[in-house]
């Protein structure tokens, strides 16, 4: 189990704050605005361009360092900030549901880190409930977070699980992520047809029937 954080999470009591992604740890954006973040992506994604032999006067192009700038830190990569981490509630479970609950196909939009081209698939996601539930737009919430990071699948998969895992406060979870890679399909090996499937199983889904119960409820 990774210990909580702390850090800068207003949303969640701290002891539900899940730590910052492995892909934080290195960073030295903690410290900085967003506008400052706008501001520095602005100006190394002009000299990429420029670089590229693109013309930056052209009318068409003149605004896209900004655009560029602005999406990366307000939207797609957004949830490399601790602070974005969505507020989650959580409520008793008065009704005293023991059983699977399942979220499927949750949209899934992210970026590989290895060449910041799209990953785009669907998420499933359940668990068993113990004292406590969500509600059920929190879990795409969650997902979403995650998502707005530069990933790997593998990560996300984790990442997803034990996010799941900190604030239901229940090893019994499980994710199953099918997508496609934009960076297999379009360059490389350029396999259209290829997809990837990753999965987390915690707690009672390492066991046959659970585990079974979830892959056929998903598919
Ligand atoms: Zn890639």
């Amino acid at each position: 189990m990774r210990t909580a954080s702390t850090n800068g999470c207003p949303a969640l009591k701290p002891e539900l704050a899940p730590e910052p992604p492995l892909a934080l740890l290195h960073s030295v954006q903690l410290g900085q605005s967003d506008d400052e973040k706008i501001a520095a992506i602005r100006h190394h994604f002009a000299k990429i361009m420029e670089a590229l032999g693109l013309d930056l006067g052209n009318a068409s192009l003149r605004d896209t360092p900004q655009r560029v700038a602005k999406m990366f830190v307000k939207e797609v990569f957004s949830g490399l900030d601790h602070r974005n981490f969505p507020a989650i509630t959580t409520f008793p479970n008065t009704s005293g549901y023991g059983e699977m609950l399942v979220e499927k196909n949750i949209s899934l939009h992210t970026f590989c880190e290895h060449h910041f081209l799209p990953i785009i698939g669907k998420v499933h996601v359940a668990y068993f409930p113990g004292q406590r539930i969500a509600g059920l737009s929190k879990l795409n919430r969650l997902v979403k977070h995650y998502a707005r990071q530069p990933q790997v699948q593998e990560r996300l998969t984790v990442q997803i699980a034990e996010g799941m895992q900190e604030v239901l406060g229940t090893a019994d979870v499980a994710v199953y992520i099918e997508a496609d890679h934009l960076c297999v399909a379009s360059r490389g090996v350029e396999d259209t047809k290829s997809s990837t499937v990753t999965s987390f199983f915690g707690g009672r889904f390492k066991e046959p029937l659970e585990r079974q119960g979830f892959l056929e409820a998903v598919k």
